[in-house]
């Protein structure tokens, strides 16, 4: 059963790392709750390229990793517990006291808040860059000491994509490694190792598990060498996968394809209606030919995921309660990705520098939403309702 001259990604990723003579032919890898695994011999322990510490992984891992190499065309996977330790893993694997890295602004804002605390404690200073930044503008931010960039693309919350084509020269010319935020595209929609970046990392947590119930990261990379640094910071720190998440996020792979279609295709038709209605000032969805970076898109990505974001003109507290109060499917929650609608508001968690118009929010009431899998006419007709609660 192999899959390697299949050309979707759906039917690679369903039979990719699948054997009838695996498992006892079970379609689904069994779940190894497993710290110790024995060694039928005491030289063995010492002398097997297995691995015989829960720890280092299990089966369901390595079934796992065959999956998200597929998914982003990779040769080497790291896996870690959750996306926000896949972000700091990428970070450290490149970077040593003294040196400096070019940061989006965009960044999730954990990430950003890892380079601004825990590498500035390391002896590593950051800047954030806007993720619009033309060639010329991002070349001058590099420093003879500048050794890596933390891209995202869409960026979270305002959803910029970065002209990956004009920036990627100026990182090779100058030895940058590139590492990329993923989670939005989810390797479905763009394939940054295809495109130069070196090293690309994803929340598992959002699109792969995409039940919300579970946690998950991986950096993947093509990269011998950086894979080996990668490996080595992971066991450094002791970052392990749990096998339950680890088979979540492999069992979320087999039907992912088909769940950010769905979800991708009721989101642009929801930002599309959105954008006809008196109250809501801004869309930001790159796929939206209105989008600043829409171009960009239409270059780089073969789809969009179900995650957007838009403003309300109003910035009254109790016309926004009112919004809030009549929602009655999009749930208020973090995280995203998962089968059922989220809304947010973002200002409380908006971290910009000056760098980004979005440094003063002169721009409405920022609403983050994560279209789910219920019927589209449902979630219309909520949000309409909503808004004319305003
Ligand atoms: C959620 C998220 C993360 C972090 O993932 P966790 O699993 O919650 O740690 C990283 N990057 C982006 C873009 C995210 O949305």
């Amino acid at each position: 059963m192999s899959s390697d001259d299949a050309k979707g990604d759906a039917t690679r990723l369903i039979h990719t790392g699948r054997d009838a003579s695996r498992f006892g032919g079970a379609v689904n890898p069994p779940i190894q709750r497993a710290s110790t695994i024995l060694s039928p011999t005491a030289d063995g322990l010492y002398n097997t390229p297995k691995s015989l510490y829960g720890r280092m992984g299990t089966d369901v891992h390595e079934v796992l990793k065959e999956g998200l190499k597929t998914l982003e065309a990779a040769d080497y996977v790291q896996l870690t517990p959750n996306g926000l330790s896949a972000c700091s893993l990428a970070l450290s694997a490149c970077l040593r006291a003294g040196d400096h890295v070019l940061v989006t602004d965009s960044a999730y804002g954990p990430t950003r808040r890892f380079a601004e605390r825990h590498l500035k404690r390391m002896g590593v200073s950051s800047t954030f860059f806007h993720p619009r930044a033309s060639a010329e503008e991002f070349g001058a931010l590099v420093r003879p000491e500048t050794r890596a960039v933390f891209l995202e693309s869409p960026g979270s919350l305002t959803f910029e994509l970065h002209n990956l084509q004009s920036l990627l020269p100026i990182c090779r010319e100058n030895k940058l490694t590139t590492i990329l935020d993923n989670t939005w595209g989810a390797g479905v929609y763009l394939k940054p190792l295809d495109l130069g970046v070196e090293l690309v990392l994803q929340a598992l947590t959002k699109y792969v598990i995409g039940h919300s119930d579970g946690f998950g990261g991986a950096v993947m990379t093509r990269d011998r060498k950086l894979a080996s640094e990668l490996e080595a910071i992971a066991q450094d720190w002791g970052l392990s996968m749990s096998p339950d998440d680890a088979y979540l996020a492999q069992r979320g792979l087999r039907t992912l394809t088909t769940r950010i279609e769905a979800q991708g295709a009721s989101a642009l038709k929801i930002a599309e209606w959105l954008e006809q209605q008196p109250q809501v000032r801004r869309v930001y969805h790159p796929a939206l030919p209105s989008h600043e970076d829409h171009e960009i898109w239409a270059r780089d990505f073969t789809g969009s995921s179900g995650l957007f974001s838009f403003t309300l003109k109003t910035r009254d507290q109790s016309e926004l309660n009112r919004f809030f109060e009549a929602l009655k499917y999009f749930g208020f929650g973090f995280s995203w990705g998962g089968f059922e609608s989220l809304l947010i508001p973002c200002d409380p968690q908006l971290k910009r520098s000056e760098c980004s118009e979005w440094a003063n929010r002169q721009q409405g009431s920022l609403m983050r939403v994560s279209i789910g899998l219920e019927d589209i006419e449902d979630l219309k007709s909520d949000l309409d309702q909503a808004l004319s609660a305003i």
